[in-house]
């Protein structure tokens, strides 16, 4: 008899990397095996419901989950695929892929149209790494190609830890897609204790924090678990944080109009941020209809970002990739809930 565990790496090889559809495709698997696996799992949780190609290449989803909740994730192209005058491939396109870990979502930001729905339910690992596995059969992404991924869809994957250990586990098994720890990001509004478990852990993911505002009255206003878990209280369990020697903790700074958009808040930044490595990454509010919120000017955005990069903070801005597709996660569902796309 051929060992189980034999039989494990099969079945995980037949998933992950032969992108199969049913269990009756595992050729190499004995026919009474696969009926039983058939009989007690589901191989395909999520299904493609709407789809939106941005002008920048970007590819947003909506998949709908067996219970009828959706959820989104976008594939980001950071890099087209380069070819030299004979047309030989030079440089591979470089894919990222944004996943949601809950439908809705408990943390209620002012800003985010997610939030409006409330919280739904956890997503599964499975739910968590289907995402991924639908966009790249979706594709034909192959599967030795190298995708990061970042947990920057719907939800705050750090209010489902257990099964998002889970989907960083199962990415990164060497039998399945191979994607390293390092190149998964978590991205978390800032559960700190949560932050200190997740670094406990020692899973070797890369870190983000969505700061948006430098001072707590201001951060209370638009994130109000900022009352339980205050930016000091952030910032303590980011230091404690094991960061790889050569990667850098992700601060995410939403730009608002007149909210946030100073220079005042540039300096205190700054301050804040002090003896951790860091690089931040400055976000264009993307507006939607009914929200308090604007859009920053480009010229204010990029005076933050030159005074940051002055002071020798590392900096980028976020184009909001796709903004002709609503980037921002939670916006494709809240339209299709209402309506406006059918
Ligand atoms: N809950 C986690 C991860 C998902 S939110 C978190 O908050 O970090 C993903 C990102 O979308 C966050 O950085 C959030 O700031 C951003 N976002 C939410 N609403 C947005 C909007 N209207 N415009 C631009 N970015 C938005
Ligand atoms: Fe939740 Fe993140 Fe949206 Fe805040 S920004 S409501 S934490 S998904």
């Amino acid at each position: 008899m051929i060992p189980p565990k034999f039989r494990a790496k099969q079945i995980f090889n037949w998933i992950y990397q032969q992108h199969v559809d049913n269990f009756s495709q595992m050729e190499n698997i004995p026919k009474k095996l696969r009926n039983e696996l058939e009989e007690r799992f589901v191989l395909s949780p999520l299904k493609i419901v709407q789809k939106q190609q941005s002008s920048d290449g970007s590819i947003k989803y909506l998949f709908g989950l067996r219970d009828g909740h959706t959820v989104e994730a976008v594939l980001l192209k950071m890099k087209d695929a380069q070819y030299d005058e004979k047309g030989e491939l030079i440089h591979h396109a470089k894919y990222t892929v944004c996943v949601s870990t809950q439908v809705g979502c408990k943390v209620g930001c002012a800003f985010c149209l997610t939030a409006k729905g409330g919280f739904i339910r956890n997503l599964t690992a499975g739910e968590i790494v289907g995402q991924v596995l639908e966009i790249k059969k979706d594709n034909d992404i192959a599967s030795n190609r190298r995708v990061n991924i970042v947990y920057m869809g719907m939800g705050e994957p750090l209010d489902n830890l257990d099964n998002l250990a889970k989907a960083i586990r199962i990415f990164a098994n060497e039998n399945g897609l191979s994607i390293s720890p390092k190149r998964q990001t978590v991205s978390t509004s800032g559960i700190s204790t949560k932050i200190k478990k997740l670094g406990e852990m020692e899973l070797g993911v890369q870190l983000a924090i969505s700061l948006h505002a430098v001072d707590d009255e201001l951060r209370e206003e638009l994130i109000p678990m900022n009352k339980a878990y205050n930016i000091a209280s952030i910032i303590e369990a980011v230091r404690a944080f094991p960061v790889n020697t050569r990667k850098r903790v992700m601060f995410e700074y939403l730009v608002i109009k007149d909210v946030n958009d100073d220079i005042a808040s540039a300096k205190k930044l700054i301050k804040l941020l002090e003896g951790i490595k860091s690089k931040v990454n400055l976000i264009y509010f993307n507006p939607y209809p009914g929200t308090r919120f604007e859009r920053p000017e480009p010229e204010k955005m990029k005076k933050f970002q030159e005074y940051l990069l002055s002071k020798g903070l590392l900096c980028t801005i976020r184009e909001s990739k796709g903004l002709d597709i609503s980037a921002a996660c939670g916006q494709l569902r809240e339209q299709e809930l209402e309506g406006v796309t059918k």
